[in-house]
């Protein structure tokens, strides 16, 4: 079984069309939260989402606060003023769509959430500390998270923290506990432009991060269009 795991594409289309474009033979979709923020293209990228076979979606943080669930002024500032955009600019659909989103989904022995399982939309694992601590909040073999938008993999009884995987590929199989992230389809911030993602077997539990140049350019010019700040469209440019 080949599943493409990928997560906040924050309303960039182009990246998302991009992967995928290239990743044909896919047996399922699971998306890990984010969909909307940040980006120009709300409804398309809910639209795309949506229309994926056999998958998996879990809310994220800038979901929910387009539903408009959380204090707002928890973001910084730019952050916000997306969100008030996309707020304005998402129709009664996609907001449908967005509610209709679990915070975790449990298949066979693999957890999904956005930011981790001791709080599903808001926790951020950035560090092995906090990696180590998340471990005693799952029971499957695996959790897969984002939210972070740096690719990673945390395994339990590790002893040190892993190198992060830097490089645009990179495979690995699961032989014990796992945390493992994909990175940001729409806004890597690992210094490295390409939209990140994940192919997973959970079969053979072979893990195979990938990242692919886009149309950077393309979405720049949108956000400019829209009146978004531009801060969202430089970060693109140079993955932070
Ligand atoms: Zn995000």
């Amino acid at each position: 079984m080949r599943v493409l795991v990928f997560s906040d594409i924050h309303s960039n289309l182009t990246a998302l069309e991009t992967v995928l474009e290239r990743e044909r033979n896919i047996d399922a979709y699971w998306c890990l939260g984010d969909i909307v923020g940040y980006g120009p293209d709300p409804n398309e990228c809910i639209q795309r989402v949506r229309s994926l076979p056999n998958l998996l979606v879990v809310r994220g943080n800038h979901d929910a606060a387009t539903l408009g669930e959380v204090d707002q002024q928890t973001f910084n500032h730019e952050a916000s003023l997306a969100i008030t955009w996309t707020k304005r600019v998402v129709n009664a659909e996609s907001m449908e769509y967005l509610l209709s989103l679990p915070e975790k989904e449990i298949y066979n022995d693999i957890t999904l959430v956005h930011g981790s399982p001791r709080n599903p939309v808001w926790d951020y694992v950035m560090d092995f500390r906090t990696a180590l601590q998340t471990f005693s909040y799952f029971d499957t073999r695996v959790c897969l998270l984002g939210h972070t938008h740096v690719p990673a993999i945390w395994q339990e009884n590790a002893t040190k923290a892993p190198t992060a995987p830097v490089m645009d590929y990179y495979k690995t199989k699961i032989v014990t506990k796992t945390i493992l992230n994909p990175g940001s389809i729409g806004q890597p911030r690992d210094n490295n432009p390409k939209a990140s993602y994940a192919l997973f077997n959970p079969d053979d539990m072979t893990w195979e991060l990938r990242r692919i140049d886009y149309d950077i350019d393309s979405v720049q010019q949108r956000i400019k269009k829209s009146g978004l700040p531009w801060r969202h469209a430089l970060r693109l440019a140079e993955g932070w």
